[in-house]
């Protein structure tokens, strides 16, 4: 059996279409399949069309958290309720095609581990996020030696590597570059990223940017040590420029160095404000994963498997 983990953010006009897609793409598969909708909180009618589904459907469980908590919670939390063999995740606007699945898991039964769909191109894009994109993932392979570039969250995990993700203690989660982290034997299959029918997407610029300070801070400590080798860099140059004053103020020539004053004083400002931003930035995560607080909070379930509350 498997589990197919959707993560749903105002999804309410597209939501019932997803669930028929995956059923229909599990109809050419010999295999059952349990689908756990996550309504990550949304703000119109989500949770109501979801509840209906699962009274009617014994297939398909709706999980509902008690407000937003964004993507990577959400996926965290259907994790935690998945079941059978192995599992699927994927987005609830179909821009994450259910018709590969049984490739995915034609992969899997070879003995694939994780079997992760790869963007052949990135749709409809704007050019900016293209950009941002690709900086993004250029500058987390060089901080975490992993290459994501392309990477979708549409993944097959097996049951192990799911049961490995969930024991990770941490509470800010990048689901991308942790199911890379754990490793496994991996296949991939490409798909063409299709066009959102209803809806806008969920994942504003600040929301991208955030989820990019926790991918990298939670992959690297690097940026740490690139405050050393900033201050390291200074050392040299402020050694040069002393030699340099000292000889100036002895052959009695010492007096426009009002210049390099100011300059010096704007570059090591910056320089400290940045490295203390970056310790800041790291300081934060520590006291958030300190705080131990859960990674989402259920507050209603609709379905067969219903648990306990919170995780
Ligand atoms: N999503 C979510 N919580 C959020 C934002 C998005 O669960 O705070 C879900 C959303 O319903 C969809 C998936 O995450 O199933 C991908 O989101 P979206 O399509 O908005 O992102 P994009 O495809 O633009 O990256
Ligand atoms: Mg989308």
């Amino acid at each position: 059996m498997f589990s197919v983990i959707i993560p749903a953010f105002n999804e309410e006009k597209q939501i019932e279409n997803t669930i028929s897609a995956v059923k229909d793409a599990f109809k050419n598969v010999d295999e059952n399949c349990l689908i756990v909708v996550i309504d990550d909180g949304s703000k119109d009618g989500t949770w109501q069309v979801l509840k209906s589904l699962a009274k009617a459907d014994p297939t398909v469980n709706a999980v509902r958290l008690s407000r937003n908590f964004g993507k990577e919670a959400a996926i965290m939390a259907g994790l935690s309720r998945a079941s059978g063999d192995a599992c699927i995740i994927m987005d609830a606007d179909l821009q994450h095609p259910p018709e590969i699945i049984p490739e995915m898991i034609t992969l899997w039964k070879k003995g694939y581990e994780v079997v992760e769909a790869v963007k052949e191109d990135r749709g409809g894009e704007s050019l900016t996020n293209r950009f941002g994109a690709s900086l993004f993932y250029k500058i987390m392979y060089r901080l975490s030696g992993f290459s994501l570039e392309n990477a979708s969250d549409f993944k097959l995990l097996d049951a192990k590597v799911v049961k490995a993700l969930l024991q990770m203690p941490e509470k800010e989660t990048f689901f991308r570059g942790l199911s890379a982290w754990v490793g496994y034997s991996r296949a991939q299959v490409y798909f063409k990223v299709q066009k959102r029918k209803h809806g806008k997407s969920g994942w504003s610029r600040v929301k991208l940017f955030r989820l990019a300070v926790t991918a990298f801070t939670s992959f690297s400590s690097l940026p740490l040590q690139f405050v050393t080798f900033i201050g390291i860099l200074f050392l040299i140059g402020s050694f040069i420029l002393g030699i340099q004053t000292l000889v100036m103020k002895f052959r009695g020539l010492a007096v426009d160095g009002f210049t390099t004053v100011i300059l010096l004083l704007l570059i090591t400002g910056s320089c400290l404000m940045i490295s203390l931003g970056m310790i800041g930035t790291y300081i934060a995560r520590i006291y958030n994963e300190v705080k131990a607080r859960p990674r989402y909070i259920i507050s209603e379930e609709c379905g067969q498997q219903e648990k306990e509350n919170g995780e």
